[in-house]
């Protein structure tokens, strides 16, 4: 029998609505599972772990990131695989940030959550959480596990945590994987797209790729998310740029990575590159990857130094900054290693 942690981070699946405000409020995680009576049938040992109290996910932060990796770091010879549950709201970022803090993971992390409350008659819980449970306990023919990586089990698709975004606010239907195929789909059976499926996590970190794991807890927040926008003010961008404490942009620009042609644009640009910050060009399109050279107007961005983030969403992109920053890494290093996949963040070729 396969054993599988769930942790209860909190998020819609586990709320219930106040009766005097009517906004929704979390539960205690004994009584989320006394609605779904059917995690029983299945062949696979379920213990859990809970956050005191349960969080929307707007609340979460690196202090619960860090949280998570604790957790799994301690049990993660006891498990054969985890499932994290967690408010829809900030679902990515927190998957892309556990992919780059579990390095070395071998073993299922699967990240679901729902759209509806467990204890609705129309909920899309029960069928994400009982998914997950099964895709964590999911092995190969030769025993090893068969997704063994940070992931997202949402509406039928399993999708890598660090390439999804959530794009719907009310669909079940909610997230994402713009830019890399899905990992599995659940239909009548559970269909494996297993080409795409990381064997290991990658990471230049661990050149031999050694499956050990290695859990990772400093992150740095100096970072801001800046988007471009048609007579964005000189004035304002110098504000932001020349703050002391910044270390890194995500830098949102249009199409395939391009910015107006303003020489006061590309000189600030060029300066806080010479200041030591780390800019990186993602682009405002959900899908599409960021190709500098193919206008002139991306080329100028890259002659100030700003780094391409390929096809990277914002959410791994900024958790991927936060986590090299973390590591007390150099700019340069830190520019360097921003154009390699750690963890299969972005596609190289
Ligand atoms: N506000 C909720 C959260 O992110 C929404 C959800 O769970 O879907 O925690």
């Amino acid at each position: 029998m396969k054993n599988v942690l769930l942790i209860y981070t909190g998020g819609t699946i586990g709320m219930i609505q106040n009766p005097l405000t009517g906004a929704l409020e979390s539960f205690d995680f004994d009584q989320l599972l006394h609605h779904v009576p059917e995690l029983r049938q299945l062949p696979v040992s379920i213990a859990t772990r809970t956050f005191d109290p349960p969080i929307d996910s707007s609340d979460m932060d690196p202090s619960g990131w860090a949280k998570l990796v604790r957790i799994i770091a301690d049990n993660y010879d006891a498990f054969d695989g985890f499932v994290i549950l967690h408010g829809t709201d900030t679902m990515a970022f927190t998957a892309s940030a556990l992919s780059f803090m579990l390095e070395g993971l071998a073993k299922p992390v699967i990240l679901t959550g729902s759209q509806l409350p467990i204890g609705m008659l129309r909920t899309d819980g029960k069928e994400n959480l009982i998914t997950s449970i099964e895709i964590a306990a999911a092995t190969r023919p030769d025993g090893t596990p068969r997704v063994p990586e940070v992931c997202v089990f949402f509406h039928e698709k399993l999708m890598r945590g660090n390439r999804v975004t959530k794009s719907s606010a009310d669909e079940f239907d909610a997230f994402e994987s713009f830019n890399y195929p899905h990992l599995a789909t659940a239909g009548v059976e559970i269909t494996y797209n297993d080409d795409a499926i990381l064997t290991h996590s990658p990471s230049p970190l661990t050149p031999n790729h050694s499956p050990k794991l290695t859990p990772h807890y400093a992150l740095d927040t100096n970072l801001i998310i800046f988007s471009l926008f048609p007579g964005i003010r000189a004035d304002i961008v110098r504000e932001v740029l020349s703050s002391p404490t910044l270390k890194g942009v995500i830098f949102r620009t249009f199409g395939a990575g391009n910015a107006p042609q303003k020489p006061w644009l590309v000189e600030q640009l060029a300066e806080a590159t010479r200041a030591g910050k780390v800019i990186v060009n993602i682009t405002q399109c959900t899908g599409g990857s960021v190709a500098m050279r193919r206008y002139e107007t991306g080329l100028q961005l890259l002659q100030a130094g700003v780094v391409s983030g390929r096809d990277s969403t914002v959410e791994a992109a900024l958790t991927k900054l936060m986590f090299l920053f973390g590591q007390g890494l150099p700019s340069d290093e830190v520019r360097r290693q921003m154009s390699l996949s750690l963890a299969g963040e972005i596609t190289l070729s």
